[in-house]
């Protein structure tokens, strides 16, 4: 009855013409057909409001043309009460826009972008606003499935104060279209966002901006990217990928983000002021330099730990005329004023190959403070430095210089005591405040970014954060137990109880199992104990699981995946556990995974494996060698295989994408014995590792088994092998002598 009154109110007002401030609510709109009529008659200064309540598959047209003075606004009845779902999206065209406090989650888009600045391709945005929007965990069930958050076309559009986080397919979270004429020189603001949670992707495609693409990258866009916050976004190797000329990219904070800032195409870039902090944690990084006039200043970098092209600061080499969509020589680039503390790596000529032979050439490096006392070897060399000049750096004095092809950089840097103290959440050196930033401005943080009505979500998997369920010995009882749980709770089991199950257990949340004292047993019928469906991540701690029970046939394992495309990525963990007997017939695996899956860690931890006919980890589902892969950190510890069939570890990347991190392997402490003999084995290997990126093997010792086998793609990997004895063993095989090898032995027992 209301709506009816309101609707009839709302038409007496528009026909009337009257246009006062009390006509606000007036725009109220409660279904779909009723947004249409208001866009359609909206006139300056009109403003629409959604009404409060789930909006499911409502897909938001507003084309319409304010004016400067009177903008048309779409505005919802209570900001975090109005939520779109399913699959809804919002296009806006026209001019002089804004869009205030939608929100959407629980769903995905049906068409490529969430929040659109177009109609079509002729009919663009300019001078629209979107702020306070927030997209949440909005995507699709199948990860390689493409698509954008936003999509930024025409000029002077203003993109502020949202929140974006959880963004898991293929896809940039954000990005600002230059592919016609109407959306080049755009002057584009992206402000004071917080850009959330991405998690890997374990892909290209994982950008969380990128402003351009090769394509039209020698075009200005002018965009400015300011006030932002950037939470863990570690989709790939970029976090931004500017591919346009004339951007600016000042006062953002970085924080905790796999990956860098890159000027991947375009010149006269601007990134100053900006905060990046790692934390120590592995590949985050900095600012990597391509292409000309890019200027680099007053930034700050602390607890990046990246390497090669994802170092605190990276300078490029270049291809000779590169072709558009390769890599332009750096030139009459500057990098100045810029304090670097307790970060890992500062790289020249990174990416220095036969195709990337062009050097920077006409560079300066100034008054940049580099300091690590921790680590001497922060510079890394792969070409000529000559084209760089090097004026007034100060280094810690335990840093070495940068070798130029083997002759020192003699002048350019001093090495010099600083103290350092903690101002405003940065280390400052005494007596040096011009290096490092120096804005007046706030800096970003979750709390002055994004909106304040909505709440922040942790998306990141942890264990062990819930209640403890007690779990009695017995049939199902674990199954019972795990339909109870909610995410984070641990399942403890008894020790030296029997447990069995006839059914499977689904694990559609983080959870864990674990026992204290003597190892319980579980043994299950199913093909297939544990199946970590999409959200779900596995722990298992202290337990026996045996096969011996299992139905007589081929193909069962211990922990799958979903058979379906998992968009959340797991973890799976198992420590002090006994994988024995899994051998009633053929091709029984401990861990099944499948394509379209991806593991952010896997670890097994001082665990025994025992009679197996299948495999151990076989990641080798993606085989599109696209540079896809199925597990980005591996860990195996204090481990025995023993009468393994097929492969202990089995690790495939293929193709020669150079966007992603992993695979990641830490293999340490662990024996083999009789592995790999299975006729089934395709890999013929007990451990292989394809398109692995860093790979530390020490203390192992392989006997009776077949080969480790190295094969070495793309991306410079960093492969050790320590300490490894072979035993009458097939020993060490590889594609590739470009890895470290240690104290390999290799022994022969046998006549
Ligand atoms: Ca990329």
């Amino acid at each position: 009855m209301n709506k009816i009154l309101l609707l009839f109110a709302f038409f007496i007002i528009l026909s009337s013409g009257c246009k006062d401030s009390s006509a606000l609510s007036i725009g109220l709109v409660e279904n779909i057909d009723e947004f249409n009529e208001a866009v359609s008659a909206a006139e300056p200064g009109d403003v629409i409001t959604l009404a409060n309540g789930i909006w499911n598959n409502a897909e938001l047209k507003f084309y319409a043309n304010g004016t400067e003075e009177k903008p048309i606004k779409l505005t919802v009845e209570t900001k975090g009460k109005v939520t779109l779902e399913e699959e809804s999206n919002l296009r806006i065209a026209g001019s002089y826009l804004i869009v205030e406090g939608l929100v959407f989650r629980n769903g995905n888009t049906p068409t490529g972008e969430v929040i659109s600045f177009k109609k079509d391709s002729k009919t663009l945005c300019n001078n629209c606003r979107v702020t306070e929007c927030v997209i949440d965990n909005y995507n699709p069930s199948e990860r390689h499935e493409s698509d954008y958050w936003v999509g930024m076309y025409g000029k002077n559009n203003r993109f502020d104060h949202n929140y974006l986080v959880g963004k898991r397919n293929r896809g940039v979270t954000m990005a600002v279209r230059l592919n016609n004429e109407e959306s080049l020189e755009n002057h584009h603001r992206i402000d004071h966002n917080h850009f959330g949670y991405r998690p890997l992707l374990g892909s290209n495609g994982g950008e969380t901006l990128r402003i351009g693409t090769s394509h039209h990258s020698l075009k200005n866009s002018n965009t400015i990217v300011e006030d932002n916050y950037f939470e863990m976004c570690s989709g790939e190797l970029e976090i931004i990928s500017s591919k346009s000329c004339q951007n600016t990219f000042r006062n953002n904070t970085f924080y905790e983000c796999k990956g860098t800032l890159t000027m991947r195409h375009g010149n006269e870039t601007i990134v100053e002021n900006n905060y990046l902090f790692g934390n120590g944690k592995a590949n985050t990084g900095g600012i990597r330099i391509i292409n000309e006039t890019q200027t680099v200043n007053n930034n700050y970098c602390e607890g990046l730990t990246g390497y090669r092209f994802r170092s605190a600061l990276t300078i490029m080499n270049g291809v000779p005329n590169s072709p558009i969509n390769r890599y332009f020589q750096v030139i009459d680039s500057k990098a100045s004023n810029n304090l670097i503390v307790n970060c890992d790596n500062v790289q020249f000529c990174a990416g220095s190959d036969s195709e990337r032979s062009a050097v920077p050439v006409n560079t300066e490096m100034k008054n940049n403070i580099i300091y690590n006392t921790e680590k001497d070897e922060i510079f890394t060399v792969y070409d000529d430095i000559s084209g760089i000049s090097f004026e007034g750096n100060i280094l810690s004095p335990n840093i070495e210089l940068p070798t130029n092809k083997g002759a020192n950089v003699s002048t350019g840097f001093e090495k010099k005591e600083l103290v350092f103290n903690r101002v405003d959440g940065l280390l400052r050196p005494e007596g040096f405040d011009q290096v490092g930033p120096n804005s007046d401005k706030e800096r970003p943080s979750g709390k002055n970014t994004g909106v304040d009505w909505y709440p922040k979500i942790d998306y990141t998997i942890n264990f062990n954060v819930g209640n403890e369920i007690a779990v009695a010995p017995g049939e199902n009882t674990i199954l019972e137990a795990a339909l109870k749980s909610k995410s984070g709770d641990v399942l403890v089991l008894e020790a030296g109880g029997k447990y069995h199950q006839s059914k499977s257990v689904d694990v559609p949340h983080t959870l864990s199992l674990k026992a204290r004292g003597e190892k319980p047993t579980i043994t299950f019928e199913r093909s297939s104990l544990f199946n970590i469906e999409n959200g779900g991540s596995l722990s298992l701690e202290g337990i026996i699981v045996s096969g011996e029970k299992c139905d007589d046939y081929a193909g069962n394992s211990v922990v799958r995946t979903s058979r379906y495309s998992m968009i959340d990525n797991y973890k799976f963990l198992a420590k002090d556990c006994d994988f024995v007997d899994l051998d009633v017939n053929h091709s029984f695996n401990v861990l099944r995974v499948y394509k379209n899956t991806f593991a952010d860690s896997i670890a097994l931890v001082n665990c025994n494996f025992n009679n197996i006919s299948g495999h151990v980890l076989n990641m080798n589902k993606e085989t599109d060698d696209i540079g896809i892969y199925n597990s980005e950190n591996v860990v195996v510890e204090k481990c025995s295989f023993k009468n393994i069939g097929g492969v202990a570890i089995n690790l495939y990347r293929g193709g020669r994408d150079e966007s992603t991190f992993g695979p990641i392997l830490k293999l340490n402490e662990t024996s083999f014995d009789n592995v790999g003999h299975d006729k089934r084995n395709k890999e013929k290997s007990a451990v292989s590792l394809h398109g692995v990126q860093v790979a530390n093997m020490n203390n192992l010792t392989i006997s009776n088994s077949k080969k480790m086998d190295l094969h070495l793609v793309v991306g410079e990997p960093v492969i050790r092998v320590q300490n490894t004895t072979f035993e009458n063993s097939e020993g060490l095989t590889s594609n590739s002598d470009a890895f470290e090898k240690n104290n390999v032995k290799t022994i022969s027992t046998k006549k």
